[in-house]
């Protein structure tokens, strides 16, 4: 087992910063919910959260399309936690730690579009462009990947390797 680095610390870093300061410019003067999608994005959100200067409050959502230890979209979406509060009429930014196929966040969007919010607008740290099947747009994206199965800074491969503090490409 290996894993080589994909996308280095340094430049998660600098771009997490980059897209804060993105949001905190978007908006000024508003109040902002954020919504971590889990488990892979609560390190991006974690970070995410600490450059943001604008009023925020973070709730987490779960949903899963992928089952066991499998690297491919098993094309179902589930939802195993749902948020705490109401979010009619708030500023929502959905956050992904990676957007694949677009199912799981084209799901969430919907379901979560449906409780009335002000706005919601979708940031995700990583996209796999080739691989995705739902068209949507990515109003927050770090970067954009190729088609390889990742892990660390939050994603996992079979729960594991989510402390890694880069991304990386796990070769068996
Ligand atoms: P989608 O519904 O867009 O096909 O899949 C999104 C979800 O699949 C992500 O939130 C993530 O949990 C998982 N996923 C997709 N690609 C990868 C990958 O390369 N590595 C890991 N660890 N998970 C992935």
């Amino acid at each position: 087992m290996a894993i080589e680095v994909y996308i280095s610390q340094v430049q998660i870093e600098k771009k997490v910063k980059e897209l804060a300061a993105q949001i905190n410019a978007d908006y000024h003067g508003k109040e902002v919910v954020l919504v971590g999608v889990l488990t892979g994005s609560f390190i991006f959100c974690a970070d995410l959260v600490r450059y943001l200067t604008i009023k925020n409050s973070i709730e987490f959502i779960s949903a899963s399309s992928y089952e066991g230890a499998t690297t491919t979209s098993s094309g179902n979406v589930k939802i195993n936690l749902d948020l705490k509060r109401d979010i009619a009429g708030k500023h929502i930014i959905l956050i992904e730690d990676i957007v694949d196929t677009g199912l799981t966040i084209t799901q969430l969007t919907k379901m979560l579009k449906s409780r009335n919010p002000a706005s919601m607008k979708l940031a995700s740290l990583l996209f796999k462009k080739v691989r995705v099947e739902h068209p949507l747009t990515i109003d927050y994206l770090g970067f954009e990947i190729e088609d390889k199965f990742v892990i660390g800074y939050g994603l996992d491969y079979d729960g594991y390797y989510r402390e890694l503090p880069y991304i990386g490409v796990y070769k068996a």
